[in-house]
């Protein structure tokens, strides 16, 4: 026995009807003090403490065939009694969240995060991590099959058996799924690529693979071949409907609706198919951005605690901003469809008055308790640094092509982030994404900075957008459905006598709820609030899908009486309808522009 042992763990499903895997942990070597240890309280890549430990039901340890005594010492650790010879930690988790985040299992499947089943053994992190994966005992399992991007020790391709991890970190960076799932492989620059399918189905695999082996491809040779792995995997979880997803080192989790997967003889790209593929491509751009650039903070990060940056902007934004170029530049989108999706990511930041008081950077700092915890007062508070951090991204790399004519682009920017700290493993300085941005574009960016990331000014992007032959237009929105991006079916004159009491009603079938009531609107003044259930305007009824139909024949200006239900006291309120806001934004190429400002837009969006 060696002071640096492998730590070695065993999972198998012990009960899937009841959700529990038996996990189990030798240290050949614990600490004689008594060994600590202890789950992670969140999972890196959501920034949200979520307290696995809180799924651990039972827990034993032993050594030499003698119980061991362990002491909860706070809510996520634990200590064991001094004792001599091997230490085994025996525990069962509870495994029941349909996440990309969490562990689920039944009888149909498993999956597991790391943070969520393996302890991280205090003063062992940094050693080999060897990790037994089982079957669920019983005939009915025997066609079940693993995937996983974490390295074989002694299984075979998809079996069941011994796996292996350099340390700890990488352990619980490798996602794993169990049952029988379909499964195809494709090939990235000569890379091996599986994409794994859990749920109910009729997927046409090969469209799938020949399309994502487009964006891989397009990805890698990006940032440069080869690419920081030696295969990859695409974990995918179809259900009736869903959406989520979380990037690994090699592997990523979906939760994808099925009616998003490509069906057999579907030859266009449709809205749910993109969808589907900008999920892909945004956690794939992720292996490189987040995962390996990474904020300092990240690149051995306290799984106890929240980690703060204030750069989240840069890795959630700036990757949500290449999801979809990616798109357009593989030939998977057209440019009318590409700027459609711009557009409607400026509709969710226009709709949120939260833009003037969060900027990107405390937008990025506290995601812990905003961005992951949204109440019904977030659009009123808060801006996501997805949406706006895409705009940034997209202003950035606009404003750098237009001041160094076409010469660098926000694509440089990454390569040499790459460079510098991704492929170095050097996590990156609060102050590294402004200072590349600087260098490498040779333009000083710092007022850009203050307005953008630590000021709550709109972005510029209408200007800048018009210098590259794109038309943005802002205006009210045709219905509560209209999402943006597209023209408007009627005259914008109509659109702005549309009256509109300031409200978002719930999803769902069920009664005409509040979710949000807009900061300043109509509803607010008229004293209605976040929860409160409509019941009549007027005198009619108000149900979930007639709110507009019952405000068609009133004009701006009209005073309405609405009735609803706080809690259950019924409530009158004196409503002044309001014009809609102009909220929605439309992104068209301009026809008539010159041959500059067209060859501009062609280094920019491909050849158009
Ligand atoms: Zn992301």
């Amino acid at each position: 026995m060696t002071a640096a042992s492998a730590i070695r763990f065993q999972i198998r499903p012990i009960q899937p009807e009841a959700h529990l895997f038996e996990v189990s942990c030798v240290i050949a070597d614990p600490d004689p003090m008594g060994q600590r240890f202890s789950l992670p309280a969140w999972i890196p890549g959501s920034y949200m403490i979520r307290e696995f430990a809180k799924n651990v039901v039972q827990l034993w340890a032993s050594a030499g065939g003698q119980p061991v005594v362990v002491d909860k010492v706070d809510k996520s650790s634990w200590r064991c009694a001094p004792c001599s010879g091997a230490l085994t930690v025996r525990y069962h988790v509870y495994a029941w969240d349909l996440s990309v985040r969490g562990a689920h299992l039944d009888t149909t499947h498993g999956y597991f995060n790391g943070p969520c089943v393996f302890i991280q053994v205090d003063g062992k992190a940094s050693r080999p991590h060897i990790v037994d994966i089982q079957p669920p005992a019983g005939d009915g399992y025997r066609t079940w099959r693993v995937a996983t991007s974490m390295s074989r020790e002694k299984a075979h391709p998809y079996g069941f058996g011994t796996y292996h991890a350099a340390d700890y970190d990488e352990l619980i960076d490798h996602p794993v799924e169990m049952g029988t799932f379909s499964l195809a492989t494709f090939y990235a620059c000569g890379y091996p690529h599986d994409v794994v399918i859990t749920g109910r189905h009729r997927a046409d695999l090969d469209r799938l693979c020949q399309d994502l082996a487009q964006i891989c491809e397009y990805h890698i040779r990006f940032f440069g071949e080869p690419p920081p792995m030696e295969r990859y995997v695409f974990l995918i979880m179809a259900v009736g409907n869903g959406y989520g997803g979380l990037e690994h080192r090699a592997s990523c989790s979906l939760l994808c609706s099925r009616d998003e997967l490509p069906r057999v003889n579907q030859s266009e790209v449709g809205e749910k198919y993109r969808t589907l593929l900008g999920l892909c491509s945004h956690e794939y751009f992720h292996t490189w951005n987040v995962k390996r650039i990474a904020p300092a903070v990240f690149i051995e990060p306290d799984l106890a605690v929240e980690n703060y940056t204030t750069l989240l902007w840069a890795f959630e934004g700036i990757t949500s901003y290449y999801q979809s170029l990616a798109l357009l530049r593989c030939g998977l989108i057209t440019p009318e469809v590409y700027l459609e999706l711009l557009g409607q990511m400026a509709t969710r930041v226009w709709r949120s008055s939260g833009r003037f008081k969060q900027t990107l950077a405390e937008s990025s700092f506290d995601a812990w308790i905003k961005l992951y915890k949204q109440d019904d007062n977030a659009p009123n508070a808060i801006i996501s640094y997805y949406t706006k951090g895409a705009l940034a991204a997209l202003a950035l790399d606009l404003l750098i092509r237009r001041d160094t004519r076409s010469a660098r682009s926000l694509d440089d920017v990454m390569r040499a982030l790459w460079r510098r700290y991704g492929d170095r493993r050097e996590g990156v300085p609060e102050d590294g994404i402004e200072a590349m941005m600087m260098e490498v574009s040779g333009l000083d960016l710092r007022t850009f900075f203050d307005k953008a990331v630590r000021g709550t000014e709109d972005l510029p992007l209408s200007e800048l957008l018009a210098q590259f032959g794109v038309q943005m237009e802002i205006r009210p929105a045709e219905s509560a459905a209209d999402v943006g991006g597209r023209r408007a079916k009627v005259m914008l004159e109509s659109l702005m006598r549309r009256p509109v009491l300031g409200v978002r009603l719930a999803e769902g079938n069920g009664e005409p709820k509040l979710q949000y009531v807009n900061d300043g609107s109509a509803a607010q003044r008229a004293g209605l609030a976040a929860g409160d259930i409509l019941v009549a305007i007027d005198g009619l009824r108000v149900t979930r899908t007639n709110l507009e139909q019952l405000l068609i024949p009133y004009s701006v200006g009209d005073r309405v009486r609405v009735l609803g239900f706080r809690r259950d006291e019924l409530m009158e309120f004196d409503l002044t309808l309001e014009a809609a806001p102009a909220d929605t934004c439309v992104l068209t190429m301009m026809d008539n522009v010159d041959g500059a400002t067209r060859a501009q837009r062609a280094a920019w969006l491909g050849a158009v």
